[in-house]
C-alpha cells in the first residue's frame, strides 16, 4: 500500500487502517490485548517516555489496534486526531468536561440527544457551568446568546429524535468570532455524509455503536478534534482513564469497511418509507430533512453528502390502544432503543423533551430505523400497520390536513 491516501470515500474505507505490508501480509490489523508494554532495555525504557508519542509505554494509552481505527476516523472526519471511547455517550460528556471549567457558559442545541441533555443539566450544572439551550434553527441569530464566558457551542445535526437541521458554518462564524469553539455529534451522518471540519466545527463526535458498527454488537464512541482543539483535549480527556476494548474497537474496523455500501442501502430505504408515510392519513408529519418538504431540506441540501435511514414521523393520536394495535402490527420493525445497526428499529419516543422552543406537534412522535431488509418488505409492513393504525382512529382532523407539509409551525 504505498500509493497516496485516496480521497474518494468508498476507497478511503477499504485503505485507511491498515498496512498488510508491517502486519506479515494479513489483510486486516491484527488484534492486541494488553496492559504491559515491555521495553527491550533500560535505555530504551527510558527513550520511550522522552518522545512525544504518549502511548508507547502503556495499554490504557491505546494499541496499534486502536490506533489504526482512530486514524481511520480522524482521516474520514477530516479531522486531526482521534480518542476511542467505550460510548458514545461517554464521547460527549468527556469532550464537555475537557472543555468547560466553573463559571464557563455553555451553549446546547435543544434537540440534543437526552442523556447529553441530562449530563449537561446533572452533572455540568453541579460543577458551576452555565448550561443554556437554544432552537436548533437559531443559526447565525445565536449571537444573542454568546456571553463572554461562553467557551463552546455544543450542536447536534440532525437532532437524533426530531431531525431539526442547523446552519454549521453560521454558527460556527458567531462562536469563533466570540473566542467559543464549536462540537457536533455527527452520528446521524457518519463521518462520509457530513463533513464537520469543512463546516467549521472544532470537535466531532461519533456514536460509533450506531453505523460505524452497525451491528448491534458493541458499544463504542469517538472524539476527533482539530490541531487547536486536540491540543486542548487529548491531555485532559486522558486524565479520566477511559479506554475501549479491543474486541469492540476491531468490530468497529471491521464496520467501516462497509460503511459506504450499508448507508447507501439505509439511506435509500428510509427516504422511500419517509416518502410513502408522508402520504398516509393516520401521519400528521414526518421528518426527514431529505425530503423536499422539510423546513431542514435546504440547509442538508447544502451541507450535507446523503441521509441516513433514521427518522422520525408524528403519528396523530396519543391513545394508547391505537399505539398498541400499530406496534403489534409491525413485523419487520423492533421496539428498541440505540439505531444503525442492519435491523429495523421502531420506537416510541411520545414528546421529546424542550425548553428553548416548545415541542408543538399533537400526536405521538415514533422514530423508525430503516434497516438493511428488502425496502418491499419494510414499506408494506408499514404501511399496513399505518392502515390499521387509521383503521383505529390514528388521523388527522380536516383543520390540519389543511396546512401545507412541512409548515413551520
Ligand atoms: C446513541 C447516541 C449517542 C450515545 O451512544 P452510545 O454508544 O449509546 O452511548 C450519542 N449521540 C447520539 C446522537 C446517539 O444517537
Amino acid at each position: 500500500m504505498k500509493s497516496p491516501v485516496p480521497s474518494l470515500p468508498d476507497t478511503l474505507l477499504i485503505r485507511t487502517g491498515r498496512d498488510p505490508g508491517k502486519q506479515s501480509g494479513y489483510v486486516n490489523p491484527p488484534l492486541f490485548r494488553g496492559s504491559t508494554i515491555m521495553a527491550e532495555s533500560y535505555e530504551a525504557w527510558e527513550s520511550a517516555k522522552k518522545t512525544d508519542n504518549p502511548y508507547g509505554n502503556y495499554g490504557r494509552f491505546g494499541s496499534p489496534t486502536i490506533r489504526a481505527f482512530e486514524e481511520a476516523i480522524a482521516q474520514l472526519e477530516g479531522g486531526h486526531a482521534c480518542q476511542v471511547f467505550p460510548s458514545g455517550l461517554s464521547a460527549c460528556t468527556h469532550t464537555l468536561l475537557a472543555f468547560l471549567k466553573a463559571g464557563d457558559h455553555l451553549l446546547i442545541t435543544d434537540n440534543v440527544y437526552g442523556p447529553t441533555r441530562s449530563f449537561a443539566d446533572g452533572q455540568l450544572a453541579r460543577f458551576g457551568i452555565q448550561v443554556e439551550y437554544f432552537d436548533p434553527a437559531i443559526g447565525a441569530g445565536i449571537h444573542a446568546l454568546m456571553r463572554p464566558q461562553t467557551r463552546l457551542v455544543f450542536l447536534e445535526v440532525p437532532g437524533s429524535l426530531s431531525f431539526e437541521m442547523a446552519d454549521v458554518p453560521a454558527i460556527a462564524r458567531v462562536a469563533h468570532a466570540a473566542g467559543a469553539l464549536v462540537a457536533i455529534d455527527n452520528s446521524w451522518a457518519s463521518p462520509l455524509y457530513f463533513k464537520p471540519f469543512a463546516h467549521g466545527a472544532d470537535i466531532s463526535i461519533q456514536a460509533a455503536t450506531k453505523y460505524i458498527l452497525g451491528h448491534s454488537d458493541a458499544l463504542l464512541g469517538t472524539v476527533t478534534c482539530n490541531e487547536h482543539a486536540w491540543e486542548i483535549f487529548l491531555p485532559r480527556a486522558r486524565l479520566f482513564g477511559e479506554t475501549a476494548g479491543p474486541e469492540d474497537v476491531y468490530l468497529a474496523l471491521r464496520g467501516l469497511r462497509t460503511l459506504g455500501v450499508r448507508l447507501r442501502q439505509h439511506w435509500q430505504t428510509g427516504l422511500a418509507l419517509a416518502q410513502a408515510m408522508a402520504a398516509h392519513p393516520a401521519v400528521s408529519r414526518v421528518m426527514h430533512p431529505a425530503l423536499p418538504q422539510d423546513p431542514g431540506h435546504a440547509v442538508w441540501k447544502r451541507d450535507f453528502l446523503g441521509a441516513s435511514g433514521l427518522f422520525s414521523f408524528v403519528l396523530a393520536t396519543e391513545k394508547q390502544a391505537v399505539l398498541s394495535a400499530f406496534f403489534g402490527a409491525l413485523k419487520h420493525f423492533g421496539i428498541g432503543l440505540s439505531w444503525g445497526g442492519f435491523e429495523s428499529l421502531a420506537l416510541p419516543v411520545g414528546r421529546p423533551l424542550r425548553t428553548a422552543r416548545p415541542w408543538e406537534h399533537a400526536g405521538t412522535l415514533i422514530r423508525v430505523h430503516a434497516g438493511l431488509e428488502d425496502a418491499q418488505d419494510l414499506l408494506d409492513d408499514m404501511l399496513a400497520a399505518l392502515d390499521i393504525a387509521h383503521a383505529r382512529g390514528a388521523g388527522i382532523a380536516p383543520s390540519r390536513q389543511a396546512e401545507p407539509a412541512g409548515a413551520l409551525r
